[in-house]
């Protein structure tokens, strides 16, 4: 078996619920609502689109907004066990998020360290919200408008005699779902992978994630 690597998704994945999501329905005026929608059913780019339902809430709010989201969050049953077998069995896990630093960060933290942490970035000196991309698309993304554009990152990261494992859960996955070897998918990326006959596991916690895991490539507890 050749080494696996993995790719986490965080919002919706590591966390039951996604955290932009969240902020959006407690904070935003009504017009975050065609936004979203226009994300998930890819006529806005992912880039563009958490840009600007960002850009509806005022920097006013940022203390209110960062302790309601961290308070809100709820990490998803199996993850502690889980990130403890990937240590167990030496498998680098590297949490490739499209959510944003002020969330990401803090909710992980107790859980670290990772073989690496990728997420966008907040800006709070302006009069609302600006998300920054330091993660962009590179020449071979085929989306150039994924703000953190996870099949860039896997691109870097990945060895050639690697086999990758993405986790996730929505249309931010769907990119670097294209490209694993292994997909394991909940919810949105489950309709994703149906309906362009990409192969995937179902999940819905991470002691799933862990048999899954065992069962198809052989690492063994
Ligand atoms: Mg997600
Ligand atoms: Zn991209």
């Amino acid at each position: 078996m050749d080494k696996p690597i993995i790719f986490c998704d965080f919002d919706g994945t590591i966390t039951d619920q996604d955290n932009i999501i969240a902020i959006m329905k407690k904070f935003a005026p009504p017009e975050w609502l065609p936004v979203k929608d226009g994300v998930l059913d890819q006529t806005l780019s992912i880039r563009e689109g958490v840009a600007k339902m960002f850009s509806l809430l005022p920097v006013s709010a940022k203390d209110e907004i960062i302790s309601y989201v961290l308070q809100q969050a709820q990490i998803r049953e199996g993850f502690g066990d889980f990130v403890a077998y990937t240590k167990k069995h030496n498998i680098p896990l590297y949490i490739v998020s499209g959510g944003i630093d002020f969330f990401v960060h803090p909710l992980l933290e107790p859980f670290g360290p990772f073989a690496g942490v990728y997420c966008n970035e907040s800006d709070f000196s302006g009069d609302t919200i600006l998300i920054h991309y330091p993660h962009g698309c590179d020449s071979e993304c085929t989306s150039q408008g994924c703000g953190c554009c996870k099949p860039s990152i896997i691109r870097t990261l990945l060895k050639n005699d690697a086999t990758s494992i993405v986790i996730g859960d929505s249309i931010t996955d769907l990119e670097a779902a294209k490209r694993a070897d292994l997909v394991i998918a909940r919810d949105f990326l489950i309709e994703k992978c149906e309906e362009l006959n990409i192969p995937y596991e179902p999940f819905t916690n991470f002691h799933e994630v862990m048999d899954i895991i065992d069962s198809r490539l052989g690492v063994k507890l």
